[in-house]
């Protein structure tokens, strides 16, 4: 609707894109797609750092009929080269650093640097600017969105043209977004969060974006007052929460605050009301259902809940034991179906039936609780995923990267509580020689994984706890380090 409209979509630090100018662009990118000779269904994996080109890559991507795939820029060439080997791109759109280093060279590449120099720029221009869009099935595979797997190997997310329209069009109307709204961007674009979440509701609703390149306190305090909405995860918040500056005349303006991707203290929630006024709207969602609950808009927004279930959104728990649904105030498993839930993991046809139930709810590894007047608990994690600064790390890749030491006899990767980050990697080792074995460990994973995986301390042990069934009792773990960072 917003396409020929002379009203600003997106403004940065030094540009601004009108809603027609970014059609543009995004036609431009899809014609040189159809002449890259890059077909409806084929994959376009982009590693690229946040920018408006990039997201005109996505929308292009869609728009041509392709799958379109975002990867984190922090990952390194041997994860490259497994999503590249996974998802068989039928093209790679990266820095030349990027390019250069992945295995298969029979990939077609093309070239855009971190200061949007590169050739890939120069074939944009000579595109025409309009572009008839390839008609899609609403079941037809959008994105597919990597997930790190528990096994070690990450798992991508098939999610459908249906799970991102109804999922934004369900938002839209319960937060109330209109083409007024200024929205804060400050997350990252490879994540549901930042790229579906933010961006898609701002294209639907026609808002304005103050599109900002990444989380910098300073920038955001500067925008706060001419925005109307700010989404981030918790540790934006702590962090504006150190602000001399955080106070209610500097988010006048504001209408919603909102919060997602990890759990935000109750203390985050109510020092923010204090100091602003605001209460901050905490949602749930992950990256194979995309959004599922979200605290009211109008009605009370409570601390450490993460709110009802959206429209048309079937939201249980079960006891993970033996599926029997459970009443509520009983923690169990959260399950969930309707038409936010992805279609399967891509070339994982027994990770994705093991991830769903019988008669079709997927099951989501978070435990949780329904209170007696509807608000949804996260407690906890299934799975042992650690969460810092909105990412997701699973310890199981970690701990296989330490145990390739040979002088590591065992490890075990926890997450532990963290102001800044909500929790940080924590890598407990059992070893027989410990001599420089720190710096060993520290060098020999430098460049193998993502720096927010990385283990921010290295504690060596004598034996590590474990049950009568062998197993490692990390809860134990996380117990005895809990006060780590304090
Ligand atoms: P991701 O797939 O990266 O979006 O991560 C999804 C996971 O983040 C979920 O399965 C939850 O464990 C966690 N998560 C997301 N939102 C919240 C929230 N508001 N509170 C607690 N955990 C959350």
């Amino acid at each position: 609707n917003f396409e020929k409209s002379e009203k600003i979509f997106i403004q940065t630090e030094n540009s601004q894109y009108s809603f027609k100018e970014f059609n543009q662009l995004c036609n431009k990118i899809a014609n040189f797609l159809l002449v890259s000779k890059i077909k409806a269904n084929d994959r376009v994996l982009v590693k690229l750092e946040k920018s408006v080109i990039c997201l005109a890559i996505y929308i292009a991507t869609i728009r041509a009929g392709c799958i379109y795939i975002p990867v984190n820029t922090s990952y390194t060439p041997p994860e490259i080269d497994y999503f590249i080997e996974n998802s068989q791109p039928s093209l790679f759109i990266a820095n030349y650093e990027s390019i250069k280093n992945i295995s298969n060279k029979n990939i077609k590449t093309a070239q855009l640097e971190n200061d949007l120099s590169g050739p890939f720029l120069e074939k944009i221009k000579s595109q025409k600017n309009i572009f008839e869009p390839i008609k899609r099935d609403k079941d037809d595979i959008a994105s597919i969105l990597y997930t790190s797997g528990t096994t070690g190997r990450s798992k991508g997310a098939m999610l459908t043209h249906n799970n991102l329209v109804s999922n934004t069009k369900s938002l839209f109307k319960i937060w109330k977004f209109s083409d007024n709204d200024i929205l804060l961007h400050a997350l990252p674009i490879y994540h549901i969060h930042g790229l579906f979440v933010a961006f898609n509701i701002c294209l639907f609703s026609g808002a304005k974006i103050n599109f900002l390149e990444k989380f910098e306190l300073e920038t955001v305090i500067e925008k706060l007052p001419k925005s109307t909405v700010m989404m981030g995860v918790p540790t934006y918040y702590t962090r504006m929460l150190q602000s001399q500056n955080l106070n209610h005349s500097l988010t006048k303006n504001i209408r919603l605050f909102i919060s997602g991707s990890a759990p935000l203290l109750s203390e985050t929630h109510k020092e923010f009301e204090s100091k602003t006024g605001h209460k901050i709207l905490e949602r749930y969602g992950m990256t194979e259902t995309n959004m599922n609950t979200s605290n009211p808009y109008d009605g009370e927004r409570k601390a450490g809940t993460v709110g009802f279930p959206l429209p048309g959104i079937n939201v249980r728990i079960t006891n993970p034991k033996n599926g029997e649904k459970l009443g509520v105030d009983k923690i169990g498993m959260i399950e969930i179906k309707g038409g936010n839930v992805f279609s399967g993991y891509w070339k994982m046809k027994k990770q994705t039936n093991s991830s769903f139930t019988k008669d079709g709810f997927f099951v989501t590894g978070d435990l949780g609780k329904f209170s007696s007047d509807g608000y949804l608990s996260i407690i906890g994690r299934d799975k042992d995923l650690i969460i810092s600064g909105g990412l997701n790390v699973y310890p199981k890749e970690v701990e296989l990267l330490l145990d390739q030491n040979p002088n590591v006899k065992e490890s075990a990767v926890i997450g532990v509580p963290h102001r800044d980050f909500g929790e940080a990697v924590v890598a407990i080792i059992v070893a027989d020689n410990k001599k420089n074995l720190e710096i060993e460990i520290t060098s020999s994973i430098k460049n193998k994984l993502a720096n927010f995986k990385k283990p921010k301390k290295i504690i060596f042990i004598s034996e590590l706890p474990r049950n009568a069934m062998g197993k490692v009792q990390k809860q134990k773990l996380r117990n005895i380090y809990n006060n780590l960072f304090d």
